[in-house]
Order: structure tokens, then sequence, then C-alpha cells
């Protein structure tokens, strides 16, 4: 269980590592350049190197672990602020946000400030993994945790739904049994799980589903899950590259990159929830090896990986097992 936590937390960072140096590009181009991304590329911060996915995940570890395991947002504000370093990748939404920050205005108003209704973006998706495994037991408390630690940066409703079914999709892969697993099932227990107002994600995977044996017409895919930035059109689509590749993290990865687009994000979600299912030493050795050390590093995330999972196993957090199943 403990190698599930770390895998969650790691799998952000691998992929996020695995897919920024063909960040933007599109699919057609990854295919007809490189045929596939399946090394660790030369990066602008060296091979391995991580962005801002990687940074503001442990940042909402830290948040968590400084708090019993509860979302603080005002917390949250000031360690998003101490982890901001422009040359790591971040969105032209979180400068603003910094900016207001800095000025004092209060992050609720500030987040609502943000393209006109707040963001849709996947950027509280792409963080949330902690959260994942930390109330993995516990479906309701998740969702709960997962909005809120959404709503300091992402105002749009979609912006945060976004980040409690990427959530769900970590907290359902870490308690699934591999030798059981069943790529159709977890769609339908993830769907269930969904509340009624995340119409727009309940859609989108029962889509998902539609397609789980057309995953190698990528134009198709791109065309009906997207691979872009927006929340809706991007955590779909990392859930299903997870669940088209379920049975290896390296495929799922590689596969999430070939799709182009915001390829680091659309890779770090799909390596937290297929890390969150086969565990850290699912990690090619080669991968590992590369990922970039120090501080902030593969080291401290393996760390903040067990200490979260010290808090559940010696609290129990969330730990009703008999919710786990419960639709809300
Ligand atoms: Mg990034």
């Amino acid at each position: 269980m403990e190698e599930r936590f770390v895998g969650a937390l790691i799998g952000t960072f691998v992929g996020d590592a695995l897919g920024m140096p063909v960040e933007g590009w599109s699919w057609s181009r990854i295919a007809r350049e490189l045929g596939e991304v399946r090394e660790m590329l030369p990066a602008r911060l060296g091979r391995g190197t991580y962005t801002d996915d990687t940074l503001l995940m442990i940042a909402l570890a830290e948040s968590l672990l400084a708090n019993d395991g509860r979302v603080v947002p005002e917390d949250l504000v000031q360690r998003f602020r101490q982890v901001y370093d422009p040359r790591r990748g971040f969105g032209a939404g979180m400068h603003r946000l910094i900016r207001l920050w800095e000025q004092g205005v209060p992050w609720e108003q500030a987040a609502r400030q943000l393209f006109d209704g707040g963001s849709y973006g996947n950027g509280a998706a792409m963080r949330v993994a902690p959260v994942g495994v930390l109330y993995h037991r516990d479906v309701r408390a998740l969702y709960d945790a997962a909005v809120l630690q959404a709503r300091v940066t992402h105002a749009h409703p979609l912006g945060q739904q976004g980040a409690a079914l990427q959530a769900l999709a970590v907290a359902q892969a870490l308690r699934a049994d591999v030798n059981t697993f069943s790529p159709d099932e977890f769609l339908e227990d993830l769907e269930a799980s969904l509340p009624a107002s995340a119409e727009t994600y309940r859609r989108a995977l029962m889509q998902a589903g539609d397609l789980l044996d057309r995953w190698e017409d990528r134009a198709l895919i791109v065309r009906r899950l997207g691979n872009r930035s927006a929340a809706h059109r991007s955590v779909p689509t990392a859930i299903y590259a997870f669940l088209t590749h379920w049975h290896s993290f390296e495929e799922a990865l590689v596969y999430a990159v070939s799709l182009g687009g915001d390829t680091d994000t659309l890779a770090a979600m799909t390596g937290a929830i297929s890390g969150a299912l086969h565990g850290v030493q699912a990690v090619p050795s080669r991968w590992w090896d590369a990922l970039e050390r120090g501080p902030r590093g593969r080291d401290e995330v393996v760390t903040l990986g067990k200490r979260i999972y010290e808090l559940w196993r010696t609290r129990g957090f969330g730990n009703r097992q008999e919710n786990a199943s419960t639709s809300l």
C-alpha cells in the first residue's frame, strides 16, 4: 500500500518529466518526428526535470501534512507562492494569481477574477494525487477535499469537478486489484461516484468507454476526448490513456504523451492513476534514474508519499471502507 501511495506521487513526476519536452506538439508531429516518446528527452532544465505539475503537487502534499490531512486554502496559497518558479512552465492564470495574492486579494476573490468566471483548466487536477491517496477510502470526503483545493485557483465548476474526477480515479486505482482489473468496471464505478452536477464529465467518461478499443486512432481520440489544458478536455483523456494501457505504467505514459497537446499534464495525470495501481516499483529504472534530484526532487517526493501513507495509516484517514463505493 505504501508503494502505491508513493507510486501516485512519483507517477505525477514521471509523466510530467516525460511529457514536458514535447508540450504543445500535435500528436501527428510527435509521430512524424519522434515516432514515440519512450525515453526522457533533453529539456530546457535538463533531462528528467519537472514543471508546475509536480511543484504544485508537492505544495499540496506538504500542506496536507502540515494540517493533519485537511485542505486549508490560506495555507495552500502560501505554499503555492513559495514553490512558484517562472522557469517551471506555470500557466498564465497562475502568474496572474500570484500577483493578485501579492496584492492581498483574498483567494476566493482572486480565483474569480481569472478568465471571466474562473479557470476551468486542468491545473487543479494535475496536482491532486495526494488528496486521492489520502482519502481513498472515503469518496465523499475525497470529493469535498479535491474541490476545496481546486477552488483556491479554479473558480469554474469544470475546473473543480475535473480535479475531483482525477482524485476519484487515483483513489479507485489505489483500491483496485490488479489481478481482477476491468477497464469497463473501473469506468462504471467512476461514473457512479460523480455527483449529478458533473454531467459534462459523465458524458466524457461514457464517450471514453465507447472508444476503448479505438486507441490507435489518435486523431479520433484527440477529437472526441481532447488533449488541451481545459480540464474537461484532458482529465477524461488521461483516464482513457490509463484504461487502454492499464497493464503497464510505461505503456500508459508513452500513450498519454503520444496524444500531443498538453503532454506534460496529460502524462502526469495518467501517471498518478497508473502509479496508484502498480506502485512505485513499476517505474522503469531508466526513467527513475533520470528524474531530477535535489531540493523538491525525486527523493523528496518519495518521502512525501511515505509520510502521507503514515498519516493515513496512523490516523485511519477517512477509513470508512463501507462508504468507498457510495454514490454521491
Ligand atoms: Mg506543466
